[in-house]
């Protein structure tokens, strides 16, 4: 199978603390790794599978695999690749033919952990309260939702996640990787997000039996999504449960239900643009304005620790909404009438809400840009764009 993607040269080093391996895709070599502390890895074939399902759909590649995969993922993947296929049309995905895949029969491990995922926002938070006689492991990622390269706001974001874990009493498990940047070559964040998260899931699986990805949406709002109801639990396997968690409830009943946590609701880290170490979160973008409102309406924002400045009503009216982050904002207008007390803020609200159209920002369009250069010139992509020493290329 010439054209079919593969995993060699696999090495498991430090003790089970950290993995290497290469993939081959299109005829290119990458050295992925993973570094982990407060766990062992274990080199999983459904992990194997599942972070190169995407690839393999772009290049209308099969996956090579010589490890026995459990039989429950393998009879997802029809069902995976249809609804993946349908909802990302512009990524012209392709179905690949899974019948040479070899399957294993695998027992149910008993007496194991349940984890979840964490950066210190509203979603893992909820996620975590919610489910806290049953989560025992928190896990943190560098290399996801914060860069590699972001020194600062990896600092300061592992050192919230271990006070989290040291409040409620759970275990931390700090996992470092550039498979991001590998996948980034073929689809967006947006898209494998789920496929990410579970291959971490799997990876940890001689602990961890059950892991709750914190859903970003709830069911009146879902859009077609890399991590989705419908989806996540497709990527569970015999041996590992893989959950959408939190859709019953919306951002806002979700600040609600975790404000009865004074430690939560004073540690929340909602943004990525506070790079400087004295900041938590910049005060300033949208997804902040946001969550200072709802803070505001749950009488939880004065003395906050995490969010000091006062809510700026001229920078409200500034923001350019995005047509599934309007939906937030006419949760929050309905909120803020019923209180009575913020006519400006709620006049304010209402005018963005009445924009006619989204203008893309510069940076959208170069990204969009990026997004084509990148699967053309992987080389550069990574160079120009990622930024990271850590990908190494092998041919
Ligand atoms: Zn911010």
């Amino acid at each position: 199978m010439s054209n079919s993607i593969k995993i060699e040269s696999i090495q498991l080093l430090k003790d089970g603390h950290r993995l290497e391996f290469d993939i081959i895709a299109n005829s290119i070599s990458t050295r992925i790794y993973f570094q982990v502390e407060g766990a062992v890895l274990t080199p999983s074939a459904e992990a194997f599978v599942l972070m190169t399902l995407l690839p393999a759909m772009k290049l209308g590649s099969e996956i090579e695999i010589e490890e026995a995969v459990s039989g429950k993922l393998i009879s997802s993947l029809p069902d995976i690749q249809s609804i993946l296929r349908q909802w990302f049309p512009e990524e012209d995905l392709k179905k690949f033919p899974i019948e040479n895949i070899p399957l294993k029969r695998e027992n149910p491990p008993k007496n194991l952990k349940s984890a979840t995922f964490s950066s210190g926002g509203i979603d893992s938070y909820y996620s975590l309260i919610k489910n806290q006689s049953e989560i025992t492991d928190i896990i943190f990622i560098k290399g996801f939702d914060i860069k590699l390269n972001n020194e600062v706001l990896l600092k300061n974001s592992l050192e919230l996640v271990q006070k989290i874990g040291n409040h409620f009493n759970k275990n931390v498990i700090v996992i470092e990787t550039n498979l991001k940047l590998f996948l980034n070559r073929y689809v967006n964040l947006r898209i494998h997000f789920g496929v990410f998260l579970s291959s971490i899931a799997h990876l940890l699986s001689n602990r961890i039996r059950k892991v709750f990805i914190p859903a970003g949406d709830s069911y009146a709002r879902i859009l077609p999504h890399g991590s989705h109801p419908l989806l996540d639990p497709m990527f569970s396997s015999e041996s590992m449960q893989i959950v959408h968690d939190g859709c019953e409830s919306t951002r806002l009943e979700k600040l609600k239900t975790i404000s009865d946590s004074d430690f939560a609701v004073n540690n929340l880290r909602v943004c990525f643009n506070a790079h400087t170490s004295f900041l938590t979160n910049c005060e300033w973008c949208e997804k902040c304005i946001r969550t200072k409102l709802g803070l505001l309406i749950i009488n939880k924002l004065s003395n906050n620790p995490s969010f000091k400045k006062p809510i700026e009503i001229g920078r409200i009216r500034k923001l350019k909404l995005r047509p599934n982050i309007k939906n937030y904002y006419t949760e929050i207008l309905y909120e803020l009438e019923k209180t009575g007390e913020y006519p400006e803020l709620c006049y304010a609200v209402s005018s963005i809400l009445n924009q006619q159209s989204f203008i893309k920002t510069n940076r959208e369009l170069m990204q969009k840009y990026l997004q084509r250069l990148k699967y053309k010139f992987p080389n550069l992509y990574d160079i120009f764009y990622l930024g990271n020493p850590k990908t190494k290329r092998l041919n």
